[in-house]
């Protein structure tokens, strides 16, 4: 049985993350919550063009609660955390960090890149934690390009970060059963996908034009298509060349309490994450 498809939308709001990532929202601006848990939110940095200075970004900010996942598509961006923490997110990789009870990072521009000016393009996507887990250590991965199976399709390519696609598995551990793909098509390509059942999924266009199950369009840029939990199967076919991001995950069915870079169960957990990001419970750099 196919997917049924709730809705379509842009993206919600376009604004600036520090100074060095230019984004369009696309959920949670889009009122989208429950449709997409565990997902919380999804920020595509799309293709903006730098002069050449000094690395621009987010200086030295906390996260509890939940995961960030990277995904670097042109331009490499740097991070250092609280925990002693370094690396560089190069085009191709994909950092999963996993903030949990909690980080202080700064994400920037890598300096090489920074002073040769470029072109950045990124997506920045929130995955919650159940609260089994909203307060266990920290955890990084760092799935480098080679590490991360691509799968051949009929005129593309299927990239599993999370999750397994025709046998491929994707490196990144969750917590909670998640699949991401990373798909490139070529126009006329497609991708046939056979998803769980009970599942939430969303489909996100960050350039390009597709028809999603033979009958919906997604075309331009920065546009997502949210589907129902019932039925397995989901078709793309490219129109012209697409860049998507599959997003599938079991929801997570507890309360969401949020406040910023803090995603809790309930208001009490929220104003404790304050006050231990302010005593510094949660490192500095
Ligand atoms: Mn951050």
């Amino acid at each position: 049985m196919k997917k049924e498809l709730k809705g379509i939308f842009e993206k919600g709001s376009t604004h600036w993350v520090g100074d060095g990532f230019h984004v369009r929202n696309l959920f949670p601006s889009n009122g989208l919550e429950d449709e997409v848990s565990p997902f919380l939110m999804l920020d595509y940095a799309g293709p903006t063009v730098f002069p050449p200075g000094n690395p621009r970004g987010v200086g030295e900010h906390p996260h509890r609660g939940f995961e960030t996942v990277t995904i670097a598509y042109q331009g490499s961006i740097a991070h250092r955390d609280s925990g002693g923490h370094a690396g560089v997110i190069h085009p191709g990789d994909v950092q999963w960090m996993t903030a949990a009870s909690g980080v202080v990072h700064e994400e920037k521009q890598e300096t090489e890149f920074a002073r040769l000016g470029g072109t950045l393009e990124m997506v920045q996507l929130w995955v919650n934690l159940p609260k089994a887990y909203k307060m266990s250590p920290p955890r990084y991965q760092s799935l480098g390009k080679q590490q991360i199976p691509a799968v051949e399709l009929e005129g593309g390519t299927l990239r599993v970060i999370a999750g397994e696609y025709r046998g491929a598995r994707g490196p990144a551990k969750t917590f909670t059963p998640v699949n991401l793909f990373d798909v490139r098509l070529q126009a006329g390509g497609r991708a046939a996908l056979e998803l769980p059942e009970g599942f939430n999924t969303a489909v996100v266009l960050l350039k390009g034009a597709a028809t999603v199950n033979g009958r919906d369009e997604l075309a331009g840029e920065a546009k997502i298509a949210v589907f129902g939990t019932e039925g397995t199967e989901l078709s793309l076919n490219a129109r012209e060349e697409s860049a998507l991001l599959v997003l599938n995950g079991e929801p997570i069915r507890e309360p969401v309490a949020s406040y910023g870079p803090f995603v809790m169960n309930t208001q009490s957990e929220l104003r404790q994450a304050v006050d231990d990001y302010r005593a510094g419970r949660m490192g500095h750099l």
